[in-house]
């Protein structure tokens, strides 16, 4: 089972979803963080990284004792990586899409490739037994999110349980985390903002056909607009948690909050079990 944990928007939790979920399951767990420009999972789960690798992508390089400038490697460039600029062939990494098209074009063999380093995925264990964890970082500069993303993903266990922290918001980074997965659990809150991100976020689940339900954090703030949505939709409201001054504290400390609410905890331990009788249900609709 592979469970993404996604929200519209930043802030609204669902790193801490992420993480108190899969500290409160009883059984084995790999845990990974694909919000590769900002992780923060680690902040929560403070996990023992045992290895550090490299993400590289091929990027063109020129060789122009045997270009002949016929700009044919800038033609078939959408992203404007490569370009001839007088007597000389100039590229741009930080735009290549590692394609591969400039190289296999080239007349002349002139375009040969070499790696960029795109980020670095880290694994380790997590904080309980069974748990295994992993996250990307992006280095600075860099805009190819999905191959970091999908490094990451490279360490779901097919065998058991997956969880996976998403990058907030409905653009490619989200898309390439919440690919192939059982379920998304949608966080949001109940604020005007709120609303208007799940909306998006639904669009997109929806799009991908993917199972999904709703987390409402920090319920009992703002209005009543995300719960008659929910209902309009035909959206379960799998847990909500509370505005609340304690929860807050936890947060800000990067403690789990079930540590601070058995009521919680015990949500935390049957959300999992709602999750799969959802999944058979909704795959099985007509
Ligand atoms: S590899 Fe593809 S994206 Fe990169 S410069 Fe060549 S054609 Fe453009
Ligand atoms: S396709 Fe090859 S020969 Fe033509 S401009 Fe590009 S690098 Fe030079």
């Amino acid at each position: 089972m592979i469970i993404s944990i996604a929200s519209g928007k930043g802030g609204t939790g669902k790193t801490t979803v992420a993480a108190n979920l899969a500290a409160s399951l009883d059984q084995a767990v790999t845990v990974l963080d694909c919000d590769v420009e900002e992780p923060n999972l680690h902040l929560f789960l403070h996990p023992k990284i045992h290895t550090r690798e490299n993400v590289v992508a091929p990027i063109p390089r020129v060789d122009m004792e045997k270009c002949t400038l016929c700009k044919r490697c800038m033609e078939i460039c959408r992203f404007n990586a490569i370009a001839v600029a007088g007597k000389t062939v100039v590229t741009f990494p930080e735009l290549c899409h590692s394609c591969g098209g400039c190289s296999a074009i080239c007349p002349e063999g002139a375009v040969t490739e070499m790696e960029r380093v795109l980020g670095i995925v880290e694994t380790g264990t997590g904080p309980v037994p069974d748990m295994g964890f992993a996250q990307g970082l992006l280095d600075v500069g860099q805009v190819m999110v999905p191959p970091v993303i999908r490094k990451v993903k490279s360490h779901i266990d097919t065998q058991g349980i997956t969880l996976i922290d998403a990058p907030p918001g409905t653009s490619c980074p989200v898309i390439a985390a919440m690919k192939d997965t059982d379920f998304v659990i949608l966080v949001t809150e109940p604020t005007p903002f709120g609303l208007n991100d799940l909306k998006l976020a639904v669009e997109t689940v929806r799009m991908m056909d993917i199972p999904h339900g709703l987390i409402i954090n920090r319920a009992g703030m703002g209005d009543d607009a995300v719960y008659a949505y929910a209902k309009e939709q035909h959206l379960p409201v799998l847990l909500e948690i509370p505005f609340d001054r304690k929860i807050a504290e936890a947060y800000s400390r990067g403690d789990l909050i079930i540590s601070r609410s058995n009521d919680l905890k015990e949500k935390f331990q049957t959300l999992y079990h709602d999750i799969c009788r959802l999944v058979d249900a909704q795959r099985c609709a007509p």
